[in-house]
This record gives C-alpha cells, sequence and structure tokens, in this order.
C-alpha cells in the first residue's frame, strides 16, 4: 500500500465516525464535530474545543498524517514478524502457555489482519481525543490547576505534541495525568461499544463466524493499541516512577490500565448481549495479543533485539511503585468527576473512569517500607 493510499483510508474512516457522531450526538446537542488533517511529520493527534459557555458544542479534532502512516507500516512488520517466528523456537513455545500458537485469526487474510489493526489503532486515537472533548477536559484543567484565570473561553486540549509546552510538574501534571487516563477510559469504551455495534450488523457477519471474527478482532484491537503506545514509549522501555511529572502518564502504564478494560467492560457487557466469548478466553486473548506485540517490538525495534519482558503487561497490581502513582490519581478523579459530570455533554455512564472499590483499597493499601507488604519490592 502506498503512503497516499493510507492517507486516504484513514481520511475515509474517520470521516464516516465524524458523520455518525454528527448525526447521532451533535445534532441534537446543536453542535458540531469537524475532524481536520495535517500534514507535519508528527506521530500525534490533538482536540480543540471553541465552546463558549452555555452555547453548542463545537469540537475539532486534529490528526497527523503521519501516524496514520506510521501504524500501518507497524501493523504490516508485526504480521510479518509474527509469521515468520520459526516453529518450535523457544519464541515459538512462549505461545503454549495459551494452549495454541495460532499468532494471527485465521478468519482474516493478510491484508485484511493489516487493515484491522490499522482501523482499531486510529479509531481509538481518534477517540481518546473525543474523550477529552465530551468532558471539556480544557475546561476542567483550567479550573483544577492552581492559579486558574477562570475566564477561559477558548480551551485547547493539546495532546502528543505536549513536548513543545513547558514541562507540567506539581498540581498541574497531575490533573493533566488524571484526565488523560479519563480520556483514554472514553476511547476504550466507545471502541467496545462500536466494536460491538460492528459485530451484531448482519451484512458484516452472520450466525457462527460471529464468535471467531469478535475473538480475532478484540485480539488484533490489543496488537493496535499496542503498537500505538509502544511508539509513544520509544525502543527503551520507560521504567514506571510514582512521581507525576510532565502532561501525560507513562505509555506502558497506560497500556496496563487500558488492556483490563477492554476485558472488563466486554465481559461485563456479555451479561447482558452475548456475544460468546466469555471471561476466561478475552482474559486469553488480550494477554496473547500483548505478547505478540511486545515480542515484535522488543525484538524489532531495540538495541538488543530481543525479547524484553519490560514491555509486557504485568498487572497493575503487581507493581508497587504502579500502586504508589496511582494513589493521588484516584483521589483527584474522585475530586473532579462531580464536575466532570456537569460539563459532559454526551456518553454511556460506562465511559466515566472508575476504580472498584478492592482497587482503591489495595491502593491505599500500599506499605513500601519496613515489613510492609511491599517493603522488598520497591526497588524493583
Ligand atoms: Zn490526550
Amino acid at each position: 500500500m502506498k503512503d497516499i493510499d493510507i492517507y486516504n483510508l484513514a481520511s475515509q474512516v474517520l470521516g464516516d465516525i465524524t458523520h455518525d457522531l454528527n448525526k447521532s450526538r451533535y445534532a441534537e446537542l446543536g453542535g458540531e464535530l469537524t475532524i481536520t488533517w495535517c500534514t507535519e511529520k508528527k506521530f500525534g493527534a490533538y482536540a480543540s474545543s471553541l465552546d463558549e459557555a452555555g452555547k453548542p458544542p463545537k469540537h475539532c479534532v486534529t490528526m497527523y498524517y503521519e501516524l496514520a502512516r506510521q501504524v500501518w507500516r507497524d501493523a504490516e512488520e508485526l504480521c510479518k514478524f509474527l509469521r515468520s517466528i520459526p516453529q518450535d523456537s523457544g519464541v515459538d513455545k512462549l505461545y503454549d502457555f495459551y494452549g495454541d500458537r495460532v499468532k494471527l485469526p485465521k478468519c482474516f487474510n493478510d491484508e485484511e489482519l493489516v487493515n484491522n489493526i490499522f482501523v482499531a489503532a486510529i479509531t481509538w486515537v481518534y477517540f481518546h481525543e473525543i474523550g477529552h472533548l465530551m468532558q471539556e477536559h480544557g475546561v476542567i484543567r483550567d479550573e483544577y490547576w492552581e492559579g486558574h484565570s477562570g475566564a477561559v473561553k477558548i480551551a485547547d486540549v493539546y495532546d502528543f505534541e505536549a513536548s513543545n509546552h513547558k514541562r507540567l510538574v506539581g498540581r498541574e501534571a497531575l490533573v493533566s495525568h488524571v484526565t488523560e487516563l479519563a480520556a483514554d477510559f472514553e476511547a476504550t469504551t466507545l471502541y467496545v461499544f462500536e466494536l460491538l455495534r460492528h459485530i451484531n450488523d448482519p451484512d458484516f457477519v452472520e450466525g457462527e463466524a460471529r464468535t471467531e471474527v469478535l475473538s480475532g478482532l478484540i485480539y488484533l484491537m490489543v496488537c493496535g493499541l499496542s503498537l500505538l503506545f509502544f511508539r509513544f514509549n520509544g525502543s527503551q522501555p520507560i521504567l514506571p516512577t510514582e512521581v507525576i511529572e510532565g502532561s501525560h502518564p507513562n505509555p506502558l502504564i497506560r497500556l496496563e490500565l487500558n488492556v483490563p478494560q477492554i476485558f472488563e467492560s466486554l465481559d461485563m457487557i456479555g451479561k447482558f448481549l452475548d456475544h460468546g466469548v466469555d471471561r476466561k478466553q478475552l482474559v486469553w486473548l488480550c494477554g496473547k495479543a500483548a505478547l505478540s506485540a511486545t515480542l515484535y517490538w522488543s525484538m524489532t525495534k531495540t538495541e538488543k533485539h530481543e525479547f524484553d519482558d519490560r514491555f509486557l503487561l504485568k498487572g497493575l497490581l503487581s507493581n508497587s511503585v504502579v500502586l504508589q502513582y496511582l494513589q493521588p490519581i484516584v483521589a483527584c478523579w474522585d475530586e473532579i468527576l462531580p464536575r466532570v459530570k456537569e460539563v459532559r455533554h454526551f456518553g454511556s455512564p460506562l465511559g466515566l473512569m472508575t476504580f472498584t472499590d478492592s482497587f482503591k483499597e489495595r491502593i491505599a493499601g500500599v506499605i513500601t517500607w519496613g515489613d510492609g507488604p511491599e517493603g522488598k519490592s520497591t526497588t524493583s
């Protein structure tokens, strides 16, 4: 596929979503969502809200063609890499944990595989930006940052190009991290609903094939999301720290939070709408996809070209540093959530970030010194 064809496909996919959202959401609010494309060579996207108090929402998402191009190339390379793993090699045997060594869903041809990873990843990025806009994060940040002006009329929420701006610290960094995670949460929820809508369309797939196709799409979605966060991370794994600084959370922690959200929400929705994939299958699919993406990234993009499990999902609760990082995040979200609910324009209640009580207890209970449960693992 030529670069120009990738750009055309990306504008068509996201143009269709924009059209649907205008029809289903923005029209009833009297507002409008627009998308623009930027040719600058940046791996990113950002959202702008031109809202005036009391007026309908005027939202714009700007996407960079470079992001679409890179996501497509990564998806192509990932599929090529997975096909090239020698049979019975050590790497091949890692898949035995998941019951079989199938690395790419068999219900799609080569082009469909790349296409599905690509569509999932760029759609998720687009939904992340829409997540910022749904909750008016420009307004939220302005109100909850210290010394806010209180008079912001035009709120720009910049995203992946945040490094151009001054490095955030303290309260500003905290609110920024919280709103990023909240936008991720909206994005993943929107994506899961979109996936289920798609899979229940009889023109797309019918009858017995449905469960197999859904499983394949979930797998490719997790591959796409992993590739995205590995790109944001770069070739060296950024190790977690409990310090909150800069505009965005550690990409690997974001991945750790989003993947369980995919299987948890599909598991929960599956109790009302039978999609045929049970909890165990969901967890395995997501874990296997994350393994595939980690193998690809660490064996082709890092200096040593060998499997590096620092890129691998380990489960949030297993890392005391991550738990410490999440303590102020959870408290800050509790503080701003009532305001977010007030300004939120639309969306299912499931799109509002939640931390379960047991998760909160686990975070609050982390003791990293002396004989506390995490006392010995803080150096890892
Ligand atoms: Zn963002």
